[in-house]
């Protein structure tokens, strides 16, 4: 079975890569190196494309035979998305007809496509099943909710069977320490908070404690990188005896606030995690907690993270080592 995976070189898509590699398949990477890194590829060929730059995706199918395509390319930060709306929509919607559109030339008729919980919106029960009323309130949202749209007509007209995944709050690290989450700038909360830990970052940005939860900071439901990976291995035998485009919310169903991941990082750690509290930041709902009942049932999907300590411990040791 031969995989190509866009964006094969971030944070997902690199531990996507060597879940494969791992087990068998032939990997491809396809990545533009703007926020992943060559040297996260290490389980398959990395082919530096662009999806807005045509002729260099035609060249990566060119001559290449792929069963399936996993597409983690996508900017992914909601704050960054309210300032900057045109890359958003320019890199998540037109980037994506593009594969979309190379995918077709070149007839690979299977896609597991990075979606996102901020497609929901502010929500309106305390989990977010797949049906949840569908409101992004940041263009990051926005722009992967068309895609989810456009995968339905996709569907319908040429075909394309799809899954797209929603991931929560993607959180951890392989164990063995050598792939992890590196962004520059690092905006995310687990590495911020050991970051802080660390002292190899500024102290802890608290966004906001005056949301309405238990105790003001947002909640989140963090749910490890390495069972993303198994969701969308079994996405693709999913495709085998499903058409159309489907869609799953992937999370671990327990929201922990700002709060309780710094508390809990202090317990990993063992040591202070130096935070002060901040303004809100554009575009953060207060909860977002999902349902995966319907991920466990039709996929099969079985999370082996389902606690928080083990999650940051797996951050931990990666940012305690970090070679990229
Ligand atoms: N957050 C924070 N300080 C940080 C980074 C994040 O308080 O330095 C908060 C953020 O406002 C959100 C939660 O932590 O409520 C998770 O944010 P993250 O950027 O990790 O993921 P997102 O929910 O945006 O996908």
């Amino acid at each position: 079975m031969r995989v190509l995976l866009c964006g094969g070189a971030g944070y997902i898509g690199s531990h996507m890569a060597r879940w494969l590699g791992q087990r068998g398949y032939h990997v491809t990477v396809l990545d533009n190196l703007s926020a992943g890194h060559r040297e996260a590829v290490k389980w398959g060929e990395l082919i530096e494309a662009d999806l807005l730059d045509v002729a260099s995706l035609e060249r990566a199918f060119d001559g290449r035979r792929f069963n399936a395509v996993m597409h983690f390319c996508a900017r992914s930060l909601v704050g960054e998305s309210v300032e900057r709306p045109y890359e958003y929509y320019a890199n998540n919607v037109v980037g994506t007809l593009n594969l979309l559109d190379a995918m077709r030339r070149h007839g690979v008729d299977r896609l597991v496509f990075s979606s996102t919980a901020a497609v929901f919106g502010h929500p309106v029960a305390d989990l977010i099943d797949e049906d949840h009323p569908k409101q992004p309130i940041n263009p990051y949202g926005a722009s992967k909710l068309m895609v989810e749209r456009i995968l339905a007509d996709a569907a319908h007209a040429y075909g394309l069977r799809s899954v797209a995944l929603r991931y929560f709050n993607a959180a951890g690290a392989s164990l063995d320490g050598d792939i992890g989450e590196s962004h520059q700038p690092e905006t995310h909360l687990i590495p911020n908070v050991l970051r802080a830990a660390l002292g190899s970052g500024p102290a802890l940005k608290v966004f906001g404690d005056d949301y309405a939860t238990p105790d003001g900071t947002c909640v989140r439901d963090y749910v490890h990188v390495d069972d993303l990976a198994q969701a969308h291995e079994l996405a693709l035998g999913y495709m085998d005896v499903h058409e159309g485009a489907h869609v799953f919310n992937l999370g671990n169903g327990q929201g922990f606030s700002v709060r309780q991941v710094i508390e809990g990082a202090r317990k990993v750690t063992g040591g202070e995690i130096p935070y002060e509290v901040a303004p809100r930041r554009a575009g953060d709902p207060a909860i977002l907690v999902a349902s995966s009942e319907r991920a466990v049932r039709e996929l099969g999907w079985t999370p082996a993270w389902t606690e928080l300590a083990p999650i940051i411990d797996s951050a931990w040791r990666w940012h305690q080592v970090q070679p990229y």
